[in-house]
């Protein structure tokens, strides 16, 4: 079951640079950062009202938020949705017609499962399912 709106995940280049901006917009420089080795990217995290907002900058050429940034722009990269179980979550979706990036659960960050839907079978949002572990 979807439970609510985990976190919103938004692709910068300079991470100092958007804390700062988001810092001012959100009126709280409460943040948490974190390296993600697996996907080569430093987060910076405020929760605001339970919803995280994830800044993510790249720490490589070819990290995926690298690539999004290069094709796309800076800007709005994935909304994150709770499940109280990812893994049952992806059969329901899969059964839905909706097409999966992963089949199996894998981990993000803040030691969640998480695992993403193709933007071709949503609306071109990048949806990822997550749950804590
Ligand atoms: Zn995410």
């Amino acid at each position: 079951m979807i439970t609510g709106v985990n976190h919103i995940g938004i692709a910068v280049k300079d991470l100092n640079n958007s804390i700062s901006v988001f810092s001012k917009i959100l009126g709280t420089d409460k943040y948490h950062t974190e390296t993600v080795a697996e996907q080569k990217v430093n987060v910076a995290s405020f929760n605001i009202g339970g919803v995280l907002i994830e800044l993510t900058a790249p720490t490589s050429e070819d990290s995926p938020i690298a690539k999004f940034i290069e094709k796309k722009g800076e800007g709005i990269h994935h909304i994150g949705f709770e499940s109280d179980n990812v893994k049952d979550e992806l059969v329901r979706l899969k059964n839905d017609g909706l097409q999966l990036i992963d089949n199996e659960p894998r981990f993000g960050a803040h030691e969640m499962l998480i695992a993403f839907l193709h933007p071709k079978s949503t609306n071109s949002v990048l949806t990822e399912i997550c749950q804590h572990k």
